[in-house]
């Protein structure tokens, strides 16, 4: 008899529902769930090819001292050792955990429960900050808090969706589909694509605007200051419902608009038609993505895109709304648990003295951190020059992703102490790792995710535990045990999310949006059935709550949003001899560094090697014909890539997608040639504007 179960997509940050059946022959194949609100049943390339990954090729599936299969305990006792000893003699700030939008919440709970409550750190930051930290922090700054105001229908219900570095087609299918399927019905929904490069998004849009890169600050200012004179700003809602009007709009106000037009390099004609179009439509949805946050200016842009619908009170009503596109599964999860440096948990901040001694009492702790520790970047780098001597990396692969790369290996494999936590054995970073500990994968582990319109769903196992592959969160739990704490004796991820729940709503007082405090009491059984629902979800409340801020009621101390002038100008890195501006990004087929869709044939078959992007004037230019092998280069780094000619790049730029690595393709990590370079504000890295130069590959 086969036995299907209902879980949801590790990929994406979209969080489709997932039916996985088991047949007698032990034979798997999945489906998209019609019942999960995310997805109705759909799913895109990646998730159809589910059941393609998950075989045990590869797989680590023993711990691991140097090489050497060894016993779970014979591991743990060395990590917890060797973190006590380090912490012993350097203090807390010497060891860090570098985690991932890939872990589920319980994962992330128990390692920020750990590291910030009991070692006393705030040292545990996530791969997540590659993704989505400016998008934080612009809603901290507008909002009080890390809110996402609406929800995925109103894509279907908006009259304008605006997406501003988002190539959603590519990177979070299922809702190109639903926006596609809402067409269908209203064929006057218009999209406008923001973008320096044309992708598969942009063919579908009404209007594409061919942006310079990291223009995007001075084109929502522009829209900004045209609102401002239009009747489309709402002065009930700004003057009851927000601060800061006068300054945004003087600040925008410093550039005219031919300023924006240079700026943006985009036409009068161009702004002009965008900015009438955004008038005149009440019902808009700006969705933005990494093109927004991968960049140095990132919190600013997200910002300038939110002060746009302050102005006009089109924020929180069906069909309204900025929004922000995770590009993990569960970056949201990590957010709510505090798995970032700068939170502390249940979006508190960990620089509130009230909040920590809030924290400190419900976990019985030892300790709390009392500063924000070091962003991922931050991080790496005191890998580097030796401030941090233990580390602990679960569910990535910062050899790869992490700007950088070629540093941040050496410093990796300098670090006296270094234990990963992977499914796969031969990743970039597991080779350098002294400890190994094997974890569950897709299908084998069990919690929750929580997708971009808050809405937590379950990661259901269907499978058993592959010989000794452990949960990462079972890993850090006996670890804390081993160091001598108490506080981690979990009977299991219902136990974990129960304690999450709770502390969510301990003592409130509603002052923080994040409170599932009502499941705070929820059995092993309740959680096991438990359906997808949207937070907050309130202990006595029921509040039907599935989008915020249509009547004010911000999370800053007197209500009310603010407005933050932004004035960044484009943060240029081309220089002589890097003169082509490098954006980096995923492919429609692949996930991150392919530990898991590079399993899957039918995947690879869509782009089947590493390759740039290159406009094919710039090609001729510099004797490059179509498919050459081509050297990209700068002072940190050097790659061999297939050139791929189109007029989709604009002059003077390039793409480089993100996926490959050292196990698919040797000498073609992107991440290699990409500076250390972030958002002062979100320590977000500028992943999409990096200077470079290309070259025939034979020259070299
Ligand atoms: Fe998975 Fe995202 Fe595709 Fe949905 S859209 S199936 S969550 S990768």
């Amino acid at each position: 008899m086969s036995i299907e179960t209902k879980t949801t997509c590790p990929y994406c940050g979209v969080g489709c529902g997932v039916i996985a059946r088991v047949d007698e022959d032990g034979e798997v194949s999945v489906k998209g769930d019609p019942d999960h609100p995310a997805n109705f049943g759909r799913l895109c390339s990646k998730g159809s090819a589910l059941a393609e990954t998950i075989d045990l090729d590869g797989r680590l599936l023993y711990p691991e001292i140097d090489g050497r299969t060894t016993s779970w305990d014979e591991a743990l006792d060395l990590t917890a050792r060797r973190f006590s000893e380090t912490i012993a003699e350097y203090g807390p700030d010497s060891v860090a955990f570098y985690v991932s939008g890939q872990c589920l919440t319980e994962d992330y709970y128990v390692a920020n429960k750990l590291m910030k409550g009991f070692i006393g750190s705030a040292n545990i930051d996530t791969n997540s900050r590659l993704c989505m930290a400016s998008s934080v922090a612009g809603h901290r700054r507008a909002f009080g808090t890390d809110t996402v105001p609406g929800v995925y229908e109103d894509l279907e219900l908006a009259e304008l969706i605006v997406l501003v570095g988002s190539n959603l087609a590519w990177c979070h299918p299922v809702l190109n589909q639903r926006i596609q399927a809402a067409r269908q019905v209203r064929p006057d929904m218009k999209i406008v694509t923001i973008d320096p490069r044309r992708s598969v998004t942009s063919d579908l849009a009404d209007m594409h605007l061919t942006i310079k890169s990291d223009g995007d600050v001075a084109l929502f200012n522009g829209l900004l200051t045209h609102l401002a004179g239009s009747p489309a700003f709402d002065h009930d809602y700004v003057s009851a419902h927000t601060i800061g009007f006068r300054d945004a709009r003087q600040a925008a106000l410093t550039r005219s608009m031919p300023d924006v037009a240079a700026e943006t390099g985009l036409s009068v004609a161009e702004l002009g038609a965008f900015y009438r179009l955004f008038e005149t439509t009440e019902k808009v949805v700006t969705c933005y993505s990494q093109g927004v946050n991968q960049s140095s200016v990132g919190s600013d842009k997200v910002n300038a895109i939110i002060n746009c619908h302050l102005a006009t009170g089109r924020i929180g009503r069906p069909g309204m709304g900025p929004f922000s596109l995770t590009g993990q599964p569960n970056a949201m999860g990590g957010r709510e648990v505090g798995g970032l440096a700068n939170m502390l948990a249940a979006h508190m901040d960990i620089e509130d003295e009230v909040a920590r001694d809030r924290v400190q009492r419900f976990w019985n702790s030892p300790t709390i951190a009392a500063k924000p520790g070091l962003k991922a970047v931050e991080m790496f780098e005191a890998v580097a020059d030796g401030r941090i001597k233990a580390l602990w990396i679960m569910a990535t692969n910062p050899v790869v992703s992490m700007p950088d790369a070629d540093r941040v290996r050496e410093a990796i494999r300098n670090c006296p102490f270094v234990v990963v936590s992977d499914i796969q054995r031969n990743t970039d970073t597991a080779a350098l790792a002294h400890i190994l500990l094997p974890a569950a994968g897709w299908g084998e582990k069990d919690g929750t995710v929580t997708n971009s319109e808050r809405r937590i769903s379950r990661q259901r196992n269907f499978l058993g535990l592959p010989r000794q592959a452990r949960p990462d969160w079972w890993h850090m739990a006996e670890v804390a045990k081993r160091m001598g704490f108490n506080g981690f004796d979990y009977d299991g991820p219902a136990d974990i999310f129960a304690e999450h729940a709770a502390l969510s709503g301990f003592e409130n007082g509603g002052m923080r949006d994040f409170d599932i405090g009502a499941k705070a009491d929820i059995s092993p059984d309740s959680f096991e059935a438990m359906s997808p629902f949207q937070w907050p979800h309130r202990k006595g409340v029921d509040e039907g709550v599935t989008r915020f801020f249509a009547q004010g009621k911000f999370y800053t101390p007197d209500r009310k949003a603010r407005f933050v002038p932004v004035t960044s100008a484009r943060d240029d890195r081309t220089t002589r001899d890097a003169p082509f501006t490098l954006n980096s990004g995923r492919i429609r087929d692949q996930w991150h560094t392919m530990t898991r869709t590079g399993k899957a044939a039918r995947l690879s078959a869509h782009l089947a090697e590493p390759f740039v992007e290159i406009n094919p004037v710039d090609a001729m230019k510099l004797g490059i014909d179509k498919a050459n092998l081509v050297r990209v280069e700068n002072c940190y780094g050097s790659v061999v890539l297939r050139a791929l000619l189109t007029e989709r790049q604009p002059r003077g730029g390039i793409f480089v997608p993100m996926h490959w690595n050292d196990a698919y393709s040797a000498n073609a990590r992107v991440a290699t040639l990409l500076a250390p370079r972030t958002d002062p504000i979100s320590g977000q890295p500028a992943l999409k504007s990096t200077g470079a130069q290309v070259r025939p590959a034979e020259m070299a």
